[in-house]
């Protein structure tokens, strides 16, 4: 494995190192606040959380630690907000939404460097997520005029019609796994619909989701609507996640997290009735059946594990092998795997940065032990690497694996890879199936009907055939069984964030029933 970093720093990691010091100056020189109405503001209570920058767990920012009492602030401010930006046309929401677009984009290295050093992602991923991000504003701004159509569904005796209307403010949770673009695949959606926001972001990375609502806020106001469209309050999940996902004026609350922490929504949500849209964990298979094409079939395992760390939810944490393949198949990925780069997030040559946070590492890490334990076969990593530095550790490789062991049902979020040998079709669906998640599957074959039936019987929200993890923003987006509840992208977003409405008008011809004649 290379320890590039550990070198003389690159030229390019050089002149990012610089950029990024500039950019972080004002996160280290005060501490960072919540924005409700407009306003940057500190805690009612006082008090800050602090986030760390994974290459050496340094304090990169003081922020501000919400609690109820920012969450009712950020609540109301919504809710005042909330008529004047349901009222703006539909047009003009798209010209709003596509100027915030064009504001990500002229901040996309800022965004993408500021990431890197809080999450530890390789800024070769994060220099995308800022445009995709910044594209996903685009989608839905297009799609903003038409959000509030519905149907007429004539009947002899009545003409009736539907129309959609934004539900009210919503709250938005998000993990710190690319923080920015999972927010604005929540955000984009609930705002062109017409709702207000109030944004609570992961506390172990904060600091893009200030960048974003920022700029969000000031392309609002520049368009003469009021402070309080959108909203964040940083905080604890217990604290702040919690008071939002309470709060009465809160109407649903679009989450991407931990399976866990859904339940504990769906739990603190229901004495007020809460809509919930869940994206949550996933424990994803890819299949690599003896036809396939082995070639591109390797490049597809590997990148959709070991690239972003690991930390993404639709990663192909299970490789399911077919037996005549796997040793040569298996021999292959262990080399590749051998020659991951580890090294400073910052540095573009690196394909494995370091893990979000030391609790991080230690979850991680207490995989091989039981892995070993439980009969599974280490092919490399399984410890730290750069010589114990911050949060770096080894892409690790686990051969032989059974669909009991831990290995093989739990998501680890890391980069880590669980092999396993399968006899035929059956088998392979078996052991895809048998796990709680159900977000992803990914299928290679070379035969048509194959790949049709294992699509239709794979028990998950997405399936790719012959192909990694490519996003295309009208399908939906979601998982099946313990790995969320609902779908987002398109048409499917504005029906979480918006209440659809049946009118029915009579035409005149019906008798009322008379009571009391
Ligand atoms: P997490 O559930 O610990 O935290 C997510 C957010 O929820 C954070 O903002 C946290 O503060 C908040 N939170 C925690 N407890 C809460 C509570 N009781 N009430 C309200 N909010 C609360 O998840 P994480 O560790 O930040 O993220 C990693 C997880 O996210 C993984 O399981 C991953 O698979 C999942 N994820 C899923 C998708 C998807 O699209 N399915 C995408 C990205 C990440």
């Amino acid at each position: 494995m290379s320890t590039k970093s550990k070198d003389a720093p690159t030229k390019a990691l050089e002149e990012n190192l610089v950029k990024a010091e500039r950019y972080l100056t004002r996160f280290k020189a005060a501490p960072v606040r919540h924005l409700i109405a407009g306003e940057p503001v500190a805690s009612v209570k006082g008090g800050s959380l602090e986030t760390l920058c994974p290459v050496d767990n340094t304090v990169l920012a003081k922020v501000a630690a919400g609690g109820a009492a920012d969450i009712d602030a950020a609540a109301r401010a919504a809710a005042a907000a909330f008529p004047a930006w349901r009222a703006i046309s539909g047009a003009k929401r798209r010209a709003i939404l596509h100027e915030i677009a064009d504001a990500i984009e002229a901040r996309a290295e800022e965004i993408a460097l500021v990431e890197s050093m809080d999450t530890g992602q390789p800024v070769r991923y994060m220099s995308k997520a800022a445009l995709r991000g910044a594209e996903n504003y685009r989608f839905f701004a297009d799609r903003a005029p038409g959000a509030a159509d519905g149907l007429s569904l004539p009947d002899t005796d009545h003409v009736n019609y539907t129309m959609r209307q934004p539900i009210g403010p919503v709250g938005i949770i998000t993990p710190w796994n690319t923080p920015l673009m999972l927010s604005t695949w929540k955000i984009a959606p609930a705002l062109a619909a017409g709702c207000t926001i109030v944004h609570k972001p992961a506390e172990w990375s904060p600091l893009s989701a200030t960048l974003l609502n920022e700029i969000m806020d000031g392309v609002i106001r520049k368009n003469g609507l009021p402070g309080g469209v959108v909203n964040m309050v940083h905080g604890l999940g217990e604290d702040a996640g919690k008071a939002l996902t309470e709060h009465p004026l809160i109407k649903a609350i679009g989450f991407v997290g931990d399976s866990r922490t859904g339940s504990l929504i769906m739990a603190q949500g229901a004495a007020t009735l809460k809509r919930v849209h869940f994206e949550l964990g996933g424990k994803n298979p890819v299949i690599v059946f003896d036809d396939a094409d082995l070639d591109k079939a390797l490049d597809a395992v590997l990148f959709m594990i070991y690239s972003l760390n690991g930390e993404r939810c639709t990663s192909s944490s299970r490789a399911l092998v077919q037996k005549s393949i796997y040793e040569g198949f298996t021999a292959k990925l262990t080399e590749r795997v051998k020659k991951i780069k580890v090294g400073h997030p910052l540095d573009p040559a690196t394909e494995i940065g370091p893990l979000i946070h030391p609790n991080h590492v230690d979850k991680v890490l207490s995989f091989p032990a039981a892995a070993s334990k439980e009969g599974a076969r280490i092919a490399c990593g399984g410890g730290r690497a750069l010589g114990g530095m911050g949060n770096f550790v080894e892409p690790t490789l686990y051969l032989d694996a059974k669909s009991g062991m831990r290995i093989a049902q739990e998501e680890i979020f890391g980069p880590a890879l669980a092999v396993l040998p399968f006899a035929d079709e059956a088998e392979a669906l078996s052991i895809a199936n048998d796990v709680r998640y159900g977000l992803t599957g990914y299928i290679w074959t070379g035969d048509v009907g194959r790949a049709h039936r294992m699509a239709r019987d794979l028990e998950a929200g997405m399936i790719w055939v012959n192909s990694e993890n490519v996003r295309h923003l009208p399908t939906p987006f979601g998982g099946m069984k313990a790995s969320g509840i609902g779908r987002d992208g398109g048409d499917y977003s504005f029906d979480f964030y918006m209440e659809t409405k049946n009118i029915a008008v009579a035409y005149g011809t019906h008798k009322v029933p008379k009571v009391g004649a």
